[in-house]
């Protein structure tokens, strides 16, 4: 297997780099830098039919990611989740063909687990042995998850009100937790301190231009496992937004080799109303979002005030049709219990705020309830212990 890696491209002046080097943001202007691939011989050489005989994770599509040599892949089993169809839930919303990619089922239970598994992967390559990331929660449990199997040393900068779950499962794999009292930006300045210092990578979202590629493989699943024909809507919830620029780039590529036509499901981006740059960008008209001042929210992987790729954000909800919205963090704790109850699926509030938004898209006439949807739940609700009390009904009584 070869890869069609060619080049290094920034998202913002189109400057081209060598991809044989280490790189962050763009040098030249700080814009967010992409992979890019030779897709024209991948569109002559690369038949998608032999994806039927992989292996059912995301390194199925190993010629389109940025790894050389498949003995460097840093692997836990990641991606290739099943698509579940939810007609309860359908039901509750009064719609008909309502899909779900469950991305708790990945290494370390959320969605984080690609990006890392290629950021690590990639890091391994370089011959890198020492890593740095700051993060709301997740992100820094997979990236310990892969540094450890990769036999890297990492750093791990995290506000200090993340997630229990999180800072055990940094904790206790023997990477280095610093808790901060502050939030991800916060922690992303020190983070990118330590980096100096220490000659760290830093694996910061979409300051690298690796992990974007792990996660935009959701996109090619997501188009093979319906069959080469998208849904009509995809909705997405942002903080980082890596998942969703992710999942646009992987249609453009899919498209640049002729394995789907150019139709395209509107993407819509949620976020909490304690924390939403992108929606307020998205309001306003700009393509690029203030920092969020005193974000808060019970979603901690959405909980993110900046986002270094909002121009990538808002230029793929606007291109495809879809729109930014907010929801309230009490209906995701309302849809967490709806989900569990009716699907005997444990959603992460994250996943739940998708479906609190699709209520609000179907009444304010952005979906039809007749579309074919599909929602990410983006990783595992027992993240998130600290977030459900027993129900006073729940005990036997006679
Ligand atoms: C990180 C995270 C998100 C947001 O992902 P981005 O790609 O950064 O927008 C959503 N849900 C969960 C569970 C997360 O951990
Ligand atoms: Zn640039």
């Amino acid at each position: 297997m070869k890869s069609y890696l060619i080049h290094i491209e920034c998202t913002l002046c189109g400057v081209l780099q060598d991809a044989g080097k280490v790189h962050r943001l763009c040098p030249e202007c700080g814009g967010v830098l992409y992979p890019r691939y030779d897709l024209k011989s991948a569109a002559k050489e690369f038949d998608r039919d032999v994806l039927n005989y992989r292996d059912p994770t995301m390194w199925r599509y190993f010629e389109l990611l940025p790894i050389i040599d498949s003995k460097n892949i840093v692997t836990l089993g990641e991606g290739f989740t099943p698509i579940f169809e939810i007609s309860k839930v359908a039901k509750e919303l009064n719609c008909e063909k309502l899909f779900v990619k469950d991305e708790s089922l990945n290494p370390t239970a959320s969605f984080k687990a690609r990006g890392l598994s290629a950021a690590i992967s990639k890091a391994s390559e370089f011959g890198i042995s020492k890593v740095t990331i700051p993060s709301a929660g997740n992100a820094g449990g997979a990236m310990t998850a892969y540094a450890s199997k990769a036999g890297m040393e990492s750093y791990v900068f995290m506000p200090k009100d993340a997630p229990e779950a999180n800072q055990k499962e940094v904790s206790i794999s023997g990477a280095k937790l610093e808790l901060i009292d502050g939030l991800i930006s916060d922690a992303g300045k020190l983070s990118a301190q330590l980096a100096e210092e220490l000659d760290l990578f830093d694996v910061s979202t979409l300051k690298e231009p690796y992990r974007v590629e792990g996660k935009k493989t959701m996109g090619y699943e997501i188009a093979e496992q319906f069959d080469w024909s998208l849904p009509d809507a995809i909705i997405y919830p942002t903080g980082g937004g890596t998942g969703i620029v992710g999942m646009w780039k992987a249609f453009d590529e899919m498209e640049s080799m002729g394995w789907i036509d150019g139709k395209r499901p509107k993407m819509f981006s949620v976020q909490s109303d304690g924390c939403a740059p992108i929606v307020k960008a998205f309001e306003d008209g700009k393509n690029h979002a203030d920092p969020w001042l005193n974000a808060s929210t019970i979603a901690a992987g959405i909980r993110v005030p900046v986002a270094v790729a909002d121009y990538l954000i808002l230029e793929a909800v606007r291109e495809s049709g879809g729109k930014a919205l907010t929801v309230t963090d009490e209906s995701m704790i309302t849809w967490m219990k709806t989900v569990a109850s009716l699907e005997g699926m444990f959603f992460c509030p994250e996943g739940a705020a998708t479906l609190s938004a699709l209520k609000t898209l179907f009444d304010d006439g952005s979906l039809l309830r007749s579309e074919r949807i599909l929602i990410l739940n983006t990783g595992s609700g027992l993240k998130y212990l600290e977030l459900v009390t027993l129900a006073s009904n729940s005990k036997m009584s006679n």
